[in-house]
């Protein structure tokens, strides 16, 4: 593999500060620095392979500690292949799965089926999640050391909650010695129910049956408190609610070793979705089911406090929860639909609203997509520093285009999103010192000598 330049961007790496204008060299896969080439990198190589990343930011590649690929079980939603090509697309070099495969992933021959299959046909770093009991039924621990040795990078029921107590205890307990975190989904089941939408004016408009928010708040607290008794790490897993921001604040002031991560439907989305409220200000039809997710879209009060986690660090960092499904999983009653939306395509675009909006500035949206990810599950990724990983996103932060699901590349069509227009778009995705995406763009097509090297 040659040399490549990306040449001319705003390179943006909140991992070492940087915010300025320059070129970046990759060499033997590995980021090999900022600046003009120095002498060494012209000796015994071919010409670098140049991208133009004129008028472009050049980031980290982001990192998603929470997505669903589906594989083993459900290849009909999503395959590691393209659940892996969706995620280049989205910038995303890194993604860590969840566990509610078929079977599900609280085995080592699972995590090594994972391992494998994407070492053959994914594009980016797949990092399988195990769950934290057996079959993920919440009644037996799986082997957590066996799991951490064979390389999961956390735990978690993902999809479920972990009604018990005494298990959440052991499983935190346990976290301290294979040092790897508990990520809960927080859902009081016996209160939410059958609860479909967020629970508030809107469910009741609508006439579904409401999600309250208390529902997340009571095992997100129950979670903390566990967490603070026995000194486990916890991960909280899409934090929705501006009670439970106030609960992770109030944790982090404490001491209490927890981390959290809010979605971007979450940050820019409310429940006005689902009775057909779409930025474009043309309503659509209420009940799309393409609006159900769980946890589900709150209202514009939680999610300007979930803004507001955002940027002051009290929600760590943002991750997809990536759930494609098939149509006929979502062409149905509201009621019957199932959860999840397809986020990895259009997780970038819409996030972009907050900087656009003033919410939120770029670097720290930058910061919470990858260093932060990063951080918190400990992962060398997300960075620019020379001797990292080359894996690298290029986007244009005023592109414009318009969603269309029938374009993407996973096979989850089901976003909210479809005929909105979104600005910033990734035109360039590098992983491992692999060009995994390439936008058409007409930029790119001046350097031709790129399009052999891609993937
Ligand atoms: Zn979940």
């Amino acid at each position: 593999m040659p040399e490549m330049l990306i040449r001319g961007g705003r390179i943006l790496d909140p991992s070492q500060g940087i915010d300025q204008v320059d070129d970046l060299w990759i060499a033997d896969d590995q980021i090999a620095g900022l600046g003009p080439p120095a002498v060494s990198r012209h000796q015994n190589s071919t010409q670098p392979i140049v991208v133009d990343a004129t008028g472009c930011i050049v980031s980290p590649g982001f990192v998603d500690l929470h997505c669903h690929l589906r594989d083993p079980g459900f290849e009909e939603k999503e395959t590691i292949a393209t659940g892996t090509r969706a995620a280049a697309r989205g910038g995303f070099t890194t993604v860590c799965c969840m566990a509610n495969t078929n079977p599900p992933i609280d085995s080592r021959a699972v995590v090594e089926y994972v391992q494998r299959t994407a070492h053959v046909t994914g594009v980016v770093r797949v990092l399988p999640v195990a769950a934290i009991t057996r079959h993920m039924a919440g009644q037996e621990l799986v082997e957590m050391g066996e799991l951490a040795q064979a390389g999961v990078v956390a735990f978690s029921d993902d999809g479920r909650a972990v009604g018990s107590s005494r298990i959440m205890r052991y499983a935190l307990e346990y976290s301290k010695m294979v040092d790897r975190p508990i990520a809960p989904h927080c859902e009081d089941r016996d209160l939410v129910s059958d609860g479909v939408m967020n629970e508030g004016p809107v469910a009741t408009r609508l006439g579904l049956k409401g999600w309250p928010a208390t529902g997340e708040e009571i095992e997100i607290a129950r979670d903390i408190l566990l967490a603070e008794l026995t000194g486990g790490r916890l991960h909280l897993c899409h934090v929705t609610t501006a009670g439970g921001v106030e609960l992770v604040r109030r944790a982090k002031e404490k001491g209490i070793r927890v981390t959290a991560e809010a979605m971007p439907h979450h940050l820019t989305l409310t429940d006005e979705w689902v009775a057909g409220k779409r930025w474009d200000g043309r309503s659509a039809e209420p009940y799309d089911t393409n609006t159900k997710v769980n946890p589900p879209l709150r209202a514009e009060a939680d999610r300007r406090a979930l803004v507001a986690g955002l940027r002051d660090g009290t929600i760590d960092c943002i991750a997809t929860d990536h759930a494609p499904h098939t149509l006929v999983d979502k062409q149905c009653e509201y009621d019957f639909a199932a959860f999840g939306l397809s986020v990895f395509e259009t997780a970038l675009g819409a996030l972009l609203r907050l900087v656009q909006a003033g919410d939120l500035d770029l670097p720290t949206l930058v910061s919470r997509l990858t260093v932060d990810p990063a951080r918190a599950y400990r992962l060398p990724y997300g960075t620019l520093r020379p001797g990292a990983a080359a894996d690298v996103a290029i986007f244009d932060p005023s592109a414009e285009w318009v969603v269309d699901p029938s374009q993407f590349a996973s096979r989850g069509r089901n976003t909210p999103l479809a005929g909105q227009t979104l600005r910033g778009r990734v035109l360039v995705t590098i992983a491992g010192g692999r060009i995994v995406h390439l936008a058409d763009d007409r930029r790119l097509a001046q350097t031709p000598s790129v399009r052999e090297h891609v993937r």
